[in-house]
Order: structure tokens, then C-alpha cells, then sequence
């Protein structure tokens, strides 16, 4: 059955390569970033009609209700919700108050935003949300706790507000990448990093967007945490 999919992070990356394969799928897809050339740009990737490009920031409420109920108002209801927005800043636990604002609204309260007007937009029919978490919100990283702790309380989020929906048949889940060849990846150099994940490559994007999908389509799985990335996770 063909649904209609929000994916915020959509102009790039992970977000991309998902709304490419939910177009693929037959779905009908709403990208979405805070530049709506980008967002559009995508959609122009995509196979099939009726998608839309739209500009929102997802640590501004107001933008975030205004997003859904224009998307809600041409297509209907959300069907599937995707939070692959995200920044990620290199910072320790002392960081200056201005990293922490900007990595928490985005990672965490920009998710939990969209999922707030989402999950309302599914309570007749359902639906299902996938978030992006990350392998060191599952384990530690030196230098990285802010984007950690960022990750680790949205994973948390992901758990507890699946147990809260469930009762209207919307399922919560995550998807955990470690390496995966982005723009926020781009200035690494794989070869230094590429001993420690032991399928020894960076993943491409639309290796993260399958496991996204699979989810998104799994109806009897919820609260769940997929790693995607090469086996990282065992080894941090
Ligand atoms: P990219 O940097 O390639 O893309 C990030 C996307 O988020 C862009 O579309 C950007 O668009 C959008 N975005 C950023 N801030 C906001 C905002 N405030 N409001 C709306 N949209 C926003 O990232 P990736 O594809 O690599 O990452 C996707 C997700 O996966 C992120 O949550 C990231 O933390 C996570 N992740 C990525 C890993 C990797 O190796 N690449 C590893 C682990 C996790 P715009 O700038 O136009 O708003």
C-alpha cells in the first residue's frame, strides 16, 4: 500500500538515500530541510510524482506544526515519519553552552518535535517513525559527548514513546549508523578509521536508508535499535 512519507534531513545523506528508496517503493514523499532548494533538489532525484520539497527547521515548534499541517492538508495523513536531521559537533563534556544548544534542539528536540505533530497525524490509521540515532549513542566516544549524550536521549525518547503509541498501531524505531560516506563524514579519512569497524569500509548512504525501510515496513517490530555499521558497535 502506498503511504505518504516525511522525512526531515531529507536533502542530503541518509535522509536522501531514503527518500529515494521510499520513491522507489511507490510511496509518496515529503522532503524536508531547512533549505527548500536542497529539499527540492532531492525531490527532482526522485521516481514517481506528487513528492514536495519543503523548507522547515526542526528545533522551531511553530515551523514544525506549520510543516505538518501544510503536508497534512495537500496529501492527507503521515503514514511514515523519518529524523535523519542532524549536526554533529566534535565537543567534550564541558563544552561552550552554545554547541550544547544547537546539537541538543537539533538531535534531540527536533526529533521529538516532529514526532509529537507526526504521531497525531497517524492516530487514525497508524503508521510508523524511524529516528537516527548513532553507534556512539549506544557506546562512548573520546571528544564526542554532546553528539553522545544527544544520541543516547533520543534513543530513550525512541523506547519510551513506543510504548505510548502503541496502542494506536504506530510503531517507534531507530536506526544507529556508525560510519556511513556523508557530507558529515566527508572531511574523515576513511583509511584512519576503517581498522576499527570490522567490515573494515564506511557504509554508503542507502545501506542506512534499507535498514530504515525495513523498519518503516516491519509491522510487528517496535522499540527496537538496528546498527548499521559494519560491526563498530562490537568493537568501541
Ligand atoms: P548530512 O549532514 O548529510 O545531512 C543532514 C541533514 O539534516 C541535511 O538534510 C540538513 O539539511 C538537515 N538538517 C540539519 N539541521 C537541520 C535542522 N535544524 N532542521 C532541519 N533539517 C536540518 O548528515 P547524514 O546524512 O550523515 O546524517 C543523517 C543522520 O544520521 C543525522 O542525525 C546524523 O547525526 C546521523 N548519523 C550519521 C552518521 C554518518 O556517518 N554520516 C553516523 C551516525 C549517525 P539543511 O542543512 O538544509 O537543513
Amino acid at each position: 500500500m502506498s503511504r505518504l512519507g516525511v522525512v526531515f534531513g531529507g536533502s542530503c545523506g541518509i535522509g536522501r538515500a531514503v527518500s529515494q528508496l521510499l520513491a522507489l517503493k511507490g510511496h509518496r514523499v515529503a522532503v524536508i530541510s531547512r533549505n527548500q532548494e536542497a529539499a527540492q533538489a532531492t525531490v527532482d532525484t526522485l521516481s514517481g510524482a506528487d513528492h514536495m520539497g519543503l523548507a522547515c527547521d526542526v528545533t522551531q515548534e511553530q515551523e514544525v506544526q506549520r510543516t505538518f499541517k501544510t503536508i497534512t492538508k495537500t496529501c492527507g495523513p503521515v503514514g511514515y515519519l523519518v529524523n535523519a536531521a542532524g549536526i554533529y559537533r566534535n565537543a567534550l563534556s564541558m563544552s561552550k553552552p552554545n554547541d550544547t544548544v544547537s546539537v541538543f534542539h537539533t538531535n534531540l528536540l527536533g526529533s521529538m518535535l516532529t514526532c509529537w505533530a507526526g504521531s497525531q497525524s497517524m492516530h487514525t490509521n497508524g503508521g510508523a517513525i524511524v529516528n537516527i540515532g548513532s553507534v556512539v549513542g549506544l557506546n562512548c566516544n573520546a571528544d564526542q559527548s554532546l553528539y553522545s549524550i544527544s544520541k543516547a536521549s533520543l534513543k530513550g525518547f525512541t523506547r519510551s514513546l513506543a510504548t505510548e503509541v502503541a496502542s494506536r498501531n504506530i510503531r517507534v524505531n531507530m536506526v544507529a549508523p556508525g560510519f556511513i560516506r556523508t557530507d558529515m563524514t566527508a572531511e574523515l579519512n576513511e583509511d584512519e578509521h576503517r581498522k576499527r569497524i570490522p567490515l573494515g569500509r564506511f557504509g554508503d548512504p542507502v545501506e542506512a536508508a534499507h535498514a530504515v525501510l525495513f523498519l518503516l515496513e516491519s509491522p510487528y517490530i517496535t522499540g527496537h535499535v538496528m546498527s548499521v555499521d559494519g560491526g563498530l558497535h562490537l568493537t568501541m
